[in-house]
């Protein structure tokens, strides 16, 4: 018997699932508590890079997701209305190819979820979490739990409970002005459509319209996109105000070739607002406290590494509690295992977010003129493919996730 037996994890997303199944197949035993009162996957589509599934490759789930998703080689951006094309990212480009994968992200959800079901972990619905303290959640109803040698909260961008320790530590998340409206769509039967690529239309970066195939729902044989349109959140009502018709006009103007696939979005309730913010705790972890994925850092998701980097931080903690007998040891572990990935990976995330959104003409004339040159430079493929695949300071390679290296 292990000396951390009992653990609760706060969030049944994709990072609480992972790592649910982690120390449930590690022998621990594992509640999951939701606020949902079903557990069910929230949002549209996004991409497994390689270093997500080399964490599922960890867990013999890939096999399942790849079943489900759309594997992608490429990810390209053109402006309009010149249609120069200003990114080109290829991930045959990466030392060791590997393609990413687009999922819907019912699709990780059923595989995890199934997984942590076989695993044994047990699950609580409609359990809110609101504090954190000496093993203990305390939930919205005013009820507790009981005491558990960890707490791992993976509640996401907006937990009560990181908020806390954020506060502790003198660190604040920052609301960014641009998010997106997001919604699934029939794939589009449209031949201009790469089903192997992530596809981007940019005016200035004020305006910006992507297509991401997403595989297909866990049980349906209909391929799906995910479709979204950058948006300031202060402007989502005047969007609404204006009415469906007028922005489809504006969407098919940018990029013509949307016409069918606007064609199945039929209200503007069809389009999911996503406010952005951006937030890194300096320290996930506190007393019999683990705070992983988008509650421990959340960003804009202009880089697509936030469900990765739960992945990853999932891995580290659980690899951290199987070296390491004492706690406060294995959480320090775990703290350093993940910190200079993430802190990278946050700054290229607020760095390069305002190269596609924001107002102002100079960002994206530097992101058209200069980066779209510079990329065509000898060493600059591998460098973006590596960039978007999550492999700078290849966490593969580094502390506890070591053990996911590549043959
Ligand atoms: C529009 C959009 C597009 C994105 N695209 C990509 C992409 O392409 N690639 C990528 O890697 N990432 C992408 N991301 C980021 C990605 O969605 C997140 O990084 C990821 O979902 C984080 O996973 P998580 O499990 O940490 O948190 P979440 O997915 O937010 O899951 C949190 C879970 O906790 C539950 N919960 C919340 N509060 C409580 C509470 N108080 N008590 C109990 N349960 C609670 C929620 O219901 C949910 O089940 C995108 C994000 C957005 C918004």
């Amino acid at each position: 018997m292990t000396a951390i037996r009992d653990i609760a994890v706060a969030g049944a997303g994709p990072t609480g699932l992972a790592v649910a199944l982690m120390l449930a197949r590690q022998g621990r035993r594992v509640v999951v508590f939701e606020r949902f009162d079903t557990a069910q996957p929230v949002g549209a589509g996004f991409m497994l890079q390689p270093t997500g599934l080399a964490v599922l490759d960890a867990l013999g789930l890939t096999p399942a997701i790849q079943g489900l998703g759309q594997p992608i080689d490429h990810i390209f951006g053109r402006a309009a209305p010149s249609g120069r094309v200003v990114l080109d990212v290829r991930y045959s480009d990466l030392k060791r190819p590997r393609q990413a994968l687009g999922v819907h992200r019912s699709a990780i959800f059923h595989v995890l979820h199934q997984a942590c079901l076989e695993a044994g972990v047990q699950f609580e619905l409609a359990r809110e979490a609101t504090a954190a303290s000496l093993g203990r959640l305390s939930f919205a109803d005013g009820s507790t739990s009981p005491a558990f040698d960890l707490v791992v909260d993976a509640t996401g961008a907006r937990s009560p409970i990181a908020a806390v320790l954020a506060q502790a530590q003198g660190s604040a998340r920052r609301d960014l002005a641009y998010g997106a409206l997001w919604t699934t769509t029939p794939w589009p039967v449209d031949p201009h459509f790469d089903e192997r690529a992530l596809q981007q239309v940019y005016r200035g970066a004020a305006k910006m319209v992507g297509v991401l195939p997403v595989g297909v729902r866990p049980g349906s044989p209909d391929r799906l996109a995910t479709f979204f349109w950058s948006l300031k959140a202060q402007d989502h009502d005047v969007w609404v105000r204006q009415g469906l018709e007028a922005w489809k006009a504006e969407v098919r103007a940018l990029w013509p070739e949307t016409a069918a696939l606007l064609e199945t979005i039929g209200h503007t309730d069809d389009l999911v607002l996503a406010r952005y913010g951006h937030h890194t705790l300096a320290r996930p972890v506190a007393d019999r406290l683990a705070v992983v994925g988008d509650a421990a850092h959340s960003t804009s998701p202009q880089l697509g590494q936030g469900v990765n980097m739960g992945l990853l931080d999932a891995h580290a903690l659980c690899w951290a509690l199987q070296t390491h007998a004492d706690l406060d040891t294995a959480l320090s572990a775990y703290a350093q295992d993940r910190r200079w990935h993430l802190r990278l990976y946050q700054a290229l995330s607020l760095g390069f977010t305002p190269f596609y959104q924001a107002d102002g003409r100079l960002l994206p004339w530097i992101r058209d003129h200069v980066l779209g040159k510079a990329a065509r430079l000898p060493f600059a493929p591998r460098l973006l493919a590596a960039t978007v695949s999550g492999l700078l300071l290849d966490p593969r390679r580094t502390g506890c996730a070591k053990s996911l290296r590549p043959a």
